[in-house]
């Protein structure tokens, strides 16, 4: 992957970044400070809540990327915050259901237009409390049944929701 040129100078010094090689990879480099900008994966956080009927909880995105699409209630991380504690919170902002965290689904990367590459931490919670309600960047919230579901636009979340149905219908 070639450095994300977006990025054209230094956020130290405002020099006009180069590039150059190091560890197997073309990185951004600053040649005034001497030190290469690193760029990492940005982490976010997906919510699987099923309800009685083992229904999944979608909700409509009310802002970019895929606005207007269901998808899993989800986040980026806080710095500071463990990614246990990013689930509830954006399943609570998002759906107002107050959650616990039952068990980690899977971890996994992908392209993101803004952030380059992101690496999704998938979660299945119970819900314990809360009325269900959209809230912060979703437009409508509701749970659908796992054999119906609309276009959902993101790899990790469809990847999530199918590890969660494989696991209810062993074969
Ligand atoms: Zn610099």
């Amino acid at each position: 992957m070639k450095p994300f040129y977006p990025f054209r100078y230094c956020p130290l010094c405002g020099t006009k970044l180069e590039t150059r090689e190091h560890e197997g990879r073309e990185r951004l480099y600053c040649p005034k400070c001497k030190i290469i900008i690193w760029e990492n994966p940005v982490p976010v956080v997906a919510c699987v809540v099923l309800n009685e009927n083992q229904e999944v909880l979608l909700v409509k995105r009310g802002v970019p990327p895929a606005e207007g699409m269901w998808a899993l209630p989800s986040g980026f991380m806080e710095m500071g915050e463990q990614p246990e504690e990013t689930a509830k919170r954006e399943l609570f902002e998002e759906t107002g259901i107050v959650g616990e965290v039952e068990e980690i689904i899977g971890i996994c990367g992908q392209s993101s237009l803004k952030y380059r590459w992101i690496v999704s931490i998938g979660y299945k919670l119970r819900w314990i409390s809360g009325k269900l309600r959209p809230g912060d960047d979703a437009v409508d919230v509701r749970f659908f049944s796992l054999n119906s579901l609309p276009e959902i636009p993101f790899s990790t979340h469809r990847k999530m929701i199918e590890k969660v149905k494989a696991r209810k219908h062993p074969r």
